[in-house]
């Protein structure tokens, strides 16, 4: 079973994550000096409230001005919504399983076969998986309508994207599109199979895109196109075949990186896949195994400013652990900036191919 050091859990939580919670409970969050500023969702269904639920940067604490008048954290937060949106009762336990799936943060992990099963129990119990049909060892995700996808503009230039090195022929075959409405870079998620199972945002807003420019599920005619990222891994329908021929899979955080790849080594050599988020989940893993690889490359963002600091201790820590769980089934690989040669949060692949080979070429097996 798996099991969650509450403490560690919040301790790794970043304000974007926050932001991201506050925004698929409907809170449409604000960015605020001192953290965050969104509507009550805590002790009232979402579009009800006013925006009165502050959220502290330095406590890490909420605190609802109105109903509630009190502060609490992001558990107790994920408490209240699952009894008012969710018609569910959260102990705490629940509330730190919850949070930790959704944002691929690791427990503590013991294998057992048997356990394993009531993990999945689990996780049919929430709402947003409860979608998710489990057959034999295999979940299937919620599939979307994709008629919401030819509503998007796909003639329109993404100008800031193309400059950062991706190809027209690449956007092409992801569908990334735009959306005028929201002023944001479409990009459809799709299963194994092809299937849609997800839509994100990566918003043009200059400001909103500093504060929390990453990627968001987009919501449209009230439909929120969410899916667990830990449950499925991007591009993978479209690397799966070649994956499976070289036997190595290069993973990715984010959506765009496997766009950049793509667009430099070419459609048909293409072996990449994102787990968007910052841990690779045994899922994900799975998929891959499934795959026969022999070789799996984790390809993180240089999240450290310099090696020993905390960032740093943490990421090896963390690349560490999921060497000693899977080195029995697969190698692991780590391309690791040790020379710096990229930016700080820069994707291995953001500086250009030759940069990347040089990155790929110095990896570390543990
Ligand atoms: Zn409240």
């Amino acid at each position: 079973m798996i099991t969650f050091d509450k403490l560690k859990i919040r301790e790794s939580l970043t304000t974007e994550n926050i932001f991201d919670l506050l925004y698929e409970f409907g809170g449409e969050p604000n960015a605020a000096a001192f953290g965050l500023i969104s509507a009550t969702i805590c002790h009232n269904p979402p579009g009800e409230g006013s925006k009165k639920l502050y959220y502290y940067e330095n406590t890490g604490l909420f605190k609802c001005f109105t109903g509630c008048d009190e502060y609490f954290d992001p558990f107790q937060l994920v408490i209240k919504v699952a009894k008012i949106q969710w018609g569910k009762e959260f102990d705490l336990n629940d509330a730190v399983r919850w949070v930790a799936q959704r944002f691929g943060l690791s427990g503590d992990y013991v294998e057992s076969p048997d356990e394993k099963l009531e993990d999945w129990k689990y996780l049919t119990n929430y709402e947003r998986i409860q979608e998710i049909t489990l057959k034999e060892n295999n979940i299937i995700l919620k599939e979307y309508d994709d008629e919401i996808l030819n509503r998007f503009n796909y003639t329109v230039k993404i100008r800031p994207w193309l400059d950062e090195g991706i190809s027209q022929e690449a956007m092409n075959q992801a569908r990334i599109g735009f959306y005028p409405g929201g002023d944001q870079i479409t990009i459809p998620h799709f299963d194994s199979t092809g299937r849609f199972v997800g839509l994100r945002g990566r918003t043009l807003c200059e400001e909103d895109g500093k504060l929390f420019g990453k990627y968001r599920p987009l919501k449209i005619n009230k439909e929120l196109y969410n899916h667990p990222l830990g449950m499925n891994l991007y591009n993978f329908n479209f690397s799966k075949n070649n994956i499976k021929l070289m036997k190595k899979a290069i993973v990715f955080e984010s959506e765009k990186s496997t766009l950049l790849y793509k667009s430099y080594f070419g459609l048909e050599n293409d072996i990449s896949v994102a787990c968007c988020g910052f841990s690779l989940s045994a899922y994900q893993i799975q998929m891959l195994l499934d795959l026969g690889v022999e070789e799996i490359v984790i390809a993180f963002d240089r999240q450290f400013e310099e090696i020993g600091d905390e960032e740093f201790k943490r990421l090896k820590t963390n690349l560490i652990k999921l060497r000693n769980k899977y080195k029995n089934s697969v190698m692991i690989s780590f391309i690791f900036d040790k020379n710096m040669i990229t930016g700080y949060k820069d994707s291995p692949i953001d500086c250009g191919p030759q940069k990347f080979l040089q990155l790929f070429k110095e990896r570390i097996v543990l």
